[in-house]
């Protein structure tokens, strides 16, 4: 078996140990994901002292003999309930004490264990595998450029190929299939594409308006490249050049260029979401920022480590966060850039490429 997943495991034992668990049911697909390599679902880890168990089922035996050789199954019955099968397999391994993950397991399945199992403790953690997520390794990185590349290129595609009678929905549409042209699995989440005042959405879902009906659109895709995602946000100036839009655009520009200078080790979360708060306050739209900063990105679109004023992470080296301000004014439009950076050991790398100087985004 990989040295890579056991490499995990030992770190997510030793996170354990320091919240006096000695096991744990991992029941978060991206988690287990990331424990064993196995990439499909409706599978929950148990993890104890000196081994660990995948419980799974009949579907998945040959892909689990390809991605995680070795690795020791309980392959349920059909009809065998999963409930059930987690009990079967806590009772042969005499836990008593058991960590589950509480932002994960469902109240019914913890209500079937329980029920099998009385005297079982399971106690409630949160965030233990999401925290070592949080922190990429090299190969982590690689596969996070890659998804970059897909999204990038197929963005330039589209924009050079952008039209005036084009929906919403047709440009995400094509956001999408280009993105698998260039070897994405899909994109990473629903893109979004907004036009001019359905920009002051931060998650306008793409729909019949053309683009030609405003003076610029919104974009926020991302690809998802295997198992890694990207997560970029342009707008594009399509039509006359509103003043305001340039105003807004330059504030948001600033306070994201502000925030990135700033990333590096050591800095906490909350500072770099300060800093670019201030300056959206400072032009007067403190108001019109109603979301955090940045998150981080990796197996999931959003992952620890979140960039906003409540979030108690430190920046670490290996970490890679968006970084997306945004001014949202109802009825009018909005802007938000967003930038995907790695932190680094001396400071940070930017991995996103796209153009967003002013005099880069205008494409008539
Ligand atoms: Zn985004
Ligand atoms: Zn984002």
């Amino acid at each position: 078996m990989s040295d890579r997943y056991q490499r995990r495991r030992e770190r997510l034992r030793r996170a354990l140990a320091k919240a006096d668990l000695g096991s744990m049911l991992v029941t978060h697909s991206p988690n287990v994901t990331y424990l064993t390599g196995f990439t499909g679902s409706d599978s929950y880890l148990l993890i104890r002292d000196d081994a660990e168990t995948l419980i799974t089922d009949g579907r998945y035996t040959a892909q689990l003999a390809e991605e995680c050789p070795g690795l020791d199954l309980h392959v349920r019955r059909p009809g065998e309930e999963m409930g059930k099968a987690v009990a079967t397999v806590l009772r042969r391994s005499r836990l008593g004490r058991v960590g589950i993950e509480g932002d994960s397991m469902s109240v019914g399945l913890r209500e079937t264990i329980l029920g099998q199992l009385p005297k079982v403790e399971l106690v409630t953690t949160s965030g233990l595998v999401e925290t070592l997520r949080a922190v990429k390794d090299r190969q982590e990185v690689e596969e996070i450029r890659r998804a970059i590349w897909c999204a990038e290129r197929a963005f330039g595609v589209v924009r050079a190929s952008l039209r005036r009678e084009q929906t919403e929905k047709e440009v995400a549409d094509a956001l999408e299939h280009q993105m698998r042209l260039f070897g994405a699995r899909s994109g990473g989440f629903a893109a979004i594409v907004a036009v001019g005042a359905r920009a002051a959405l931060p998650h306008a879902t793409p729909g019949g308006q053309q683009i030609g009906s405003g003076d610029f659109v919104l974009m926020d895709w991302g690809a998802d490249c295997g198992l890694y995602k990207s997560d970029l946000t342009r707008v594009l100036v399509t039509g006359r050049i509103p003043p305001k839009l340039e105003r807004l655009y330059g504030v948001v520009l600033r306070a994201q260029g502000k925030a990135i200078a700033a990333i590096r080790p050591g800095v906490a979360a909350a500072e770099v979401d300060r800093i670019a708060r201030q300056i959206i306050a400072e032009a007067g739209f403190g108001r019109y920022f109603g979301h955090g900063l940045g998150h981080g990105l990796g197996l999931e679109v959003h992952e620890a480590p979140r960039l906003a004023a409540s979030s108690r992470a430190v920046l670490k080296p290996g970490m890679v966060v968006t970084v997306e301000p945004g001014i949202y004014l109802p009825n009018w439009g909005g802007v938000r850039i967003e930038d995907d950076v790695l932190v680094t050991r001396n400071g940070h790398e930017v991995l996103t490429t796209v153009a967003k100087q002013w005099d880069q985004i205008v494409v008539h």
